[in-house]
């Protein structure tokens, strides 16, 4: 296989990998390198924005309760804080780099969203992800340091004597090693391992993968976010409608027009997401739907063109007005609170690899993530780690242990997904059950015994996609099973003592 070799690699082109790239290039050559276009990714979809405590009336204090609130007290207290305090310092980078934020009187405007007892969201209308995206991509391609390899798949770490030294990828076909002192996963999340997700085609759990095969400590995977509001639709992909838009005064109803958050919590349809999800889960179940409604028929159409103009131009292409129909919606897999064990510079338990953004469990989400959160985490965690590199030192690494990779038939890998998908979503999802959680688990050791048994094939990314979402589902179903207590996002009907000790 041909060498190249570099000071930095960096896997994944979302927020959190353009950072650490553009933060390091200071340092030395950066290769980035990422499996489709440089935009594909769940940065690029991200709707609400970004927390940060900015305003007059707040404060990083109010931003970390809020922040440890939602995550039930789970949250690595000092992550936490972190987070918040470097909030501010992320705005002004974005915006330093050319992000358009929407403002007021020259002051950011800033949203509310669940959990937050203030309104603290910096946004770009409805599309932040896809502005941050765009400016950082061109600043990334500005930057002569930089080298981005897309359409560039990476099938494994490379090691040598314990230490992470570089990736194996895959270029049109051609295997070639990229080696560098330190090199940064940051590949983001994997909402492909359920039926219904907000999350693009690119969200396939590899960096879970790539993590688990080098051993890589990998904890909390039971912490999946469902977000609640996503549009319900035979023909047409999940499609987020932001929480913002019940920020604004959506409301949820039944088939029967009821407004049954009423049934369930005080805060309405502004409770954490994952109780919204649950009551939804439930009240679907009670009722025998396969759906509920968003009702924003009472708003007014200019306030919903201005505030959602996606929402609002994508929803008219299925003949659904906003301030006239109630939107059809089903809760749908969001976001991995787990991941690759990190400290507060971003390091994981092997020399040499780092990880940020969705990919990595940094600490600060605990149990369950406090909405718009997750961009910061991956400004904010991917620069510490660009301050943590620069003792990686020493000659570049030459010498790697061998990587071999295996891919089957595509056709075989979309049977063997489709069955993951199903069983997940049955057993592991929104609400759980220990049989429903050992089936589970014995369904995905068939699943990577069938693999490992059929007959191989030439590289095949939809494939290898696939192996990394069974690996992953692993440490999803079993932390499920192990987690003997509900709390945050994990929710299982057989707990019956809510204060019972978790084997963890
Ligand atoms: C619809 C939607 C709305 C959201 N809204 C918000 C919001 O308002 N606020 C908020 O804070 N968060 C939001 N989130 C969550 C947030 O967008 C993500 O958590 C965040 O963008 C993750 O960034 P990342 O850089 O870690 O990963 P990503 O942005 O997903 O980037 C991962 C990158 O890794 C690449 N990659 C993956 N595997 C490989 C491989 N094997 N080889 C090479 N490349 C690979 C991908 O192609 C991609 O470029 C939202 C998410 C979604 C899906």
């Amino acid at each position: 296989m041909d060498q190249v070799q570099f000071d930095f690699v960096v896997i994944g082109s979302g927020l959190a990998g353009l950072t650490f790239a553009l933060e390091v290039s200071q340092l030395g050559r950066v290769a980035v390198l990422t499996k489709a276009e440089v935009t594909d990714s769940n940065t690029q979809w991200a709707q609400g924005g970004i927390a940060a405590a900015v305003s007059q009336d707040d404060s990083w204090k109010l931003h970390e309760e809020d922040t440890l609130v939602a995550g039930s007290g789970t949250n690595d207290s000092d992550a936490v804080r972190f987070l918040v305090q470097e909030a501010s310092a992320a705005i002004d980078w974005l915006v330093n780099l050319g992000t358009r934020f929407d403002s007021h009187d020259a002051q950011l405007a800033l949203g509310r969203e669940g959990g937050h007892s203030r309104n603290r969201i910096v946004h770009h209308a409805d599309k932040t992800g896809w502005e941050v995206e765009r400016a950082i991509v061109q600043a990334v391609r500005n930057n002569p340091n930089i080298e981005v390899f897309d359409h560039t798949f990476v099938v494994n770490l490379l090691t040598h004597e314990g230490r992470c030294v570089g990736a194996h990828a895959v270029i049109e076909g051609e295997e070639r090693a990229f080696l560098a002192r330190a090199v940064m996963l940051a590949t983001g999340g994997c909402g492909r391992m359920f039926q219904h997700t907000t999350n693009p085609r690119v969200a396939t759990a590899d960096g879970i993968g790539l993590g688990h095969r080098i051993g890589a400590e990998i904890t909390e995977m039971e912490f999946m976010q469902f977000h609640p509001t996503t549009l319900f639709h035979p023909q047409l992909r999940s499609f987020l409608i932001t929480e913002a838009v019940r920020g604004a005064g959506g409301t949820l109803r039944n088939h029967l027009g009821r407004r049954f958050m009423y049934d369930y919590d005080l805060r309405l349809e502004l409770a954490p997401r994952d109780i919204v999800a649950r009551a939804m889960d439930s009240e679907m179940k009670k009722h025998e739907t396969w759906c509920l409604y968003l009702d924003t028929t009472h708003l007014s159409p200019e306030l919903l063109k201005a505030e959602f103009p996606t929402i609002y131009d994508r929803l008219q292409t299925i003949d659904i007005e906003m301030e006239k129909d109630w939107i059809p919606v089903v809760p749908a897999q969001h976001y991995s609170c787990g991941g690759v064990v990190t400290d507060l510079d971003a390091r994981t338990s092997i020399p040499g690899l780092y990880a940020s953004g969705e990919v990595a469990r940094t600490g600060v989400h605990g149990a369950n993530r406090l909405a718009s959160n997750s961009l910061l985490e991956a400004i904010v965690f991917s620069k510490s780690a660009s301050k943590a590199v620069e003792s990686e030192s020493g000659p570049l690494p030459t010498k790697f242990e061998p990587s071999r990779y295996r891919s089957i038939p595509e056709s075989e890998a979309i049977r063997l997904r489709r069955i993951l998908q199903k069983q997940m979503t049955q057993g592991a999802g929104i609400v759980r059950t220990d049989k429903g959680l050992r089936e589970t688990i014995s369904i995905i050791d068939k699943l990577e015994e069938d693999y490992n048994s059929i007959h191989r094939a030439p590289f095949g990314r939809y494939s290898l996609e696939t192996l990394n979402l069974i690996q992953a589902a692993r440490y999803v179903a079993t932390g499920a099973l192990e987690r003997r207590e509900n709390i945050g996002l994990h929710y299982n009907l057989d707990i019956i003592d809510p204060s019972s000790v978790s084997t963890k």
